[in-house]
């Protein structure tokens, strides 16, 4: 399938899942703008990077995600998108009465409030192209629930909100809006949450993996980026023109339990 004059914005995507989907939508042919908050050469490099290899244009655009304002400037400075992947996240773990008010912000505001803007400001250009793809990169969060993630499974059920009520907005036009539930994948953000579960559940790192964390993935196994960047393409392709407002888990079983 080719993606060949379409250009995709993806937030967050110097690292991780954004930056696997970012990947897959460029071996699909679409020109790519990669995001995160910091502005170094090597986030430069991995936009360059991917235009290398795929032969498409790759522009990475400095934008934080915790900003309103900064999200919508996003969408403006690529000069809008036909596909945009909200995918920005950050993750914190305390119980509910010593989670940090200032952390439960941050959250809410990367992983849920983004979305709101970036897409406010993309639709426009999406309605004038014709053309439009919406990606949230939700979670088996967005769906259940786990303890001592308050503000993440609440920002990942509301963003599947806001999904369903985009597309609902847009049903009966050229685009669609669909958020992607993954469970565990082994990235940067899962890397950084296995020090607090050894703490929090005083076990091995093998252990918080296997017992903690696969426990809830029936499959047993971490899903993986390019499985990710391969949904999402499949979302951008005409076989899923009638999919909208809907879910798609790729977490090895974990929402059948
Ligand atoms: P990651 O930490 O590797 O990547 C997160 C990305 O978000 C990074 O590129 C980071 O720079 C960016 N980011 C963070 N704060 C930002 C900000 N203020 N402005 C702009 N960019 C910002 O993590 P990941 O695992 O690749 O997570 C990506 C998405 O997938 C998140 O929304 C996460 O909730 C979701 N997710 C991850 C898993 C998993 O197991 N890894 C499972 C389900 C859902």
């Amino acid at each position: 399938m080719t993606l060949k004059g379409k250009t995709a914005i993806i937030t967050g995507s110097n690292s991780g899942i954004g930056f696997g989907v970012a990947r897959e939508l460029a071996r699909a042919g679409a020109d790519v703008v990669l995001n995160s908050f910091t502005d170094s050469p090597e986030d430069h490099a991995l936009a360059a990077g991917i235009a290398a290899e795929f032969g498409v244009r790759a522009r990475y655009i400095k934008a934080d995600m915790s900003k309103g304002d900064e999200c919508r400037a996003l969408v403006d400075a690529a000069g809008g998108c036909d596909i945009l992947v909200n995918n920005a996240g950050i993750q914190f773990v305390a119980p509910i009465e010593a989670f940090p008010a200032a952390k439960w912000d941050a959250i809410i505001a990367v992983n849920l409030s983004s979305a709101f803007h970036t897409i406010a400001a993309a639709l426009p250009h999406m309605r004038k192209r014709g053309w439009g793809r919406v990606v949230n990169i939700a979670s088996a969060h967005g769906l259940t629930a786990s303890p001592y993630k308050a503000a993440y499974v609440a920002a990942k059920h509301g963003i599947v909100g806001l999904t369903k009520t985009v597309a609902l907005e847009t049903a009966q036009e050229p685009i669609t809006v669909n958020a992607i539930c993954p469970g565990y994948v082994l990235t940067p953000l899962v890397e950084a949450q296995i020090p607090d579960q050894m703490k929090t559940h005083g076990m091995s790192r093998e252990d918080v993996i296997k017992k903690v964390m696969l426990d809830r993935q029936p499959s047993r196994e971490f899903a993986t980026v390019e499985q990710l960047g391969g949904t999402t393409v499949f979302l951008c392709s005409p076989a899923a023109e009638q999919i909208t407002g809907t879910t798609i888990s790729v977490d090895g079983g974990w929402t059948a339990l």
